[in-house]
């Protein structure tokens, strides 16, 4: 079969395809350990002479059929789940730095991955220069070193919802022989790809719109197999140079484009854990099976409220990139003409007690410190996720302290206005 299917077809038929007698849908392979006849076959998995499954800790089947269905989606070359977005992003960078290397992240990026940039892997020698994504290319480029290893940015941020220039970006660390890095969790696969506009490695946080239902934490690192890692041997020693963990491999020469991904499996996740559970891989595949649907109906539904909102005399102000004369309308719809994601934030006129005020009223959406499920729900991220930042650093990641959150789920777009009216109502 040569056809290439569209994504729908993807989310459906990908992954596991079951053989004659088979079970139809993706068994949850529920075991830490799997079965071999010889001590030498066994042997030959650990040496990577042959790949096969032994232990849980590092690989599980229910894990890569899903993993494939992602990696699919993106057009990407490997894949691996991870058990959350942030061991997705940790994993990303920490597979090609070590202690002494640098990272170039935007400002924008969602507060956990800021705190694990910025503060964690600080800790770990790993230095971390933060720029404004809207900034010219020139004056992005002054933040290179070089020791820098990889750019890191989000296609659309969370919550501050810039959409990223990925030309610019992509431009910009390939000038520099790093790849770019892009969490692309808020737009999913189905609204853009960020391979197709030169991003190098892709990162999910599978919990959000993939799960889609508020189940599972879980992440997903995808390799689109384009960065050249042995052009520049020097830089990326741990793909280049032989592995003394194992038998001195070179990453790069055994394993060709999947060197990455199979550094990160036999290197990252055996020594520091971290897998997703077959579990909550089997939940995330029944996730992937209706993101299509779910994506288009998220973005209806958030555009007709942004656009409620913007006609409300009570709003000081609403971001959404789907909106005509959004900062970031023309980006998104050049990156995701199909739609963005269906997260929007604004501002009440009463500044930030007023939204405390009108959030306390909601009947329907809820307070949880979750987006993007089926399930509307709102979170102030000034007293909630980014409450550890001073002022200037909400400011940077385009956090203002009124800023509202509002994950527009799948209920009926007049059941989600008519709360938020009469919400808004009682603010004074
Ligand atoms: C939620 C989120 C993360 C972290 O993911 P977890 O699954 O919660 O660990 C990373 N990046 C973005 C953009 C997110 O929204």
């Amino acid at each position: 079969m040569s056809r290439q299917y569209k994504k729908e077809t993807i989310c459906i038929q990908s992954g596991w395809k079951p053989g004659n007698g088979e079970p139809r849908v993706l068994p949850i392979y529920q075991s830490t350990t799997f079965k071999y006849e010889s001590s030498e076959q066994m042997g030959r998995l650990f040496d990577l002479e042959e790949s096969g499954y032994f232990y849980s800790r590092l690989q599980n089947p229910t894990n890569d059929y899903v993993a494939a269905k992602i990696c699919e989606l993106e057009g990407g070359v490997a894949a691996m789940l991870t058990s959350s977005g942030q061991a997705a992003c940790h994993f990303a960078v920490f597979n090609i730095c070590e202690a002494g290397d640098h990272v170039v992240m935007s400002s924008t990026v969602y507060g956990g991955t800021f705190n694990l940039l910025t503060c964690t892997m600080k800790k770990m020698g790993i230095g971390c220069t933060v720029v404004d994504p809207d900034a010219p290319e020139e004056e992005i480029a002054k933040a290179f070193k070089p020791n820098t290893k990889c750019v890191f940015a989000e296609t659309i941020a969370n919550p501050a919802l810039v959409v990223l220039d990925l030309e610019k970006f992509a431009r910009l660390a390939h000038d520099h022989q790093v790849p770019l890095i892009v969490d692309n969790t808020f737009a999913t696969p189905i609204n853009c790809n960020p391979f197709a506009w030169g991003a190098d490695i892709v990162v999910h946080s599978t919990t959000k719109y993939m799960d889609g239902h508020a189940m599972a934490v879980g992440g997903c690192i995808v390799d689109s197999g384009h960065f050249d890692w042995s052009a520049c041997p020097d830089k990326f020693p741990g793909l280049c140079t032989p592995d003394e963990s194992y038998h001195g491999i070179t990453y790069t020469e055994k394993f060709g484009k999947a060197a990455y991904i199979t550094k990160a499996t036999s290197q990252l996740m055996r020594d520091l854990g971290s897998i997703q559970s077959p579990q909550n891989a089997f939940l995330l595949n029944v996730g992937l099976e209706t993101l299509p649907l779910r994506m288009e109906r998220h973005c209806y539904n958030a555009l007709k409220t942004a656009e409620y909102l913007e006609r409300h005399d009570k709003v000081a102000w609403v971001n959404y990139p789907g909106l005509k004369g959004n900062k970031y309308y023309d980006l998104a719809q050049k990156y995701m003409p199909n739609g963005t994601c269906g997260v929007i934030s604004f501002g009440l006129k009463g500044g930030r007690q007023a939204a405390a005020q009108m959030m306390d009223h909601l009947e329907l959406a809820a307070i949880v410190t979750h987006v993007a499920d089926a399930r509307t729900s709102v979170l102030h991220p000034a007293s909630h996720t980014h409450r550890q930042m001073n002022d200037e650093q909400l400011r940077e990641a385009g956090v203002a302290p009124d800023l509202i959150r509002l994950s527009v789920g799948l209920e009926h777009i007049e059941d989600i206005i008519a709360d938020l009216e009469q919400a808004i109502s009682k603010v004074s």
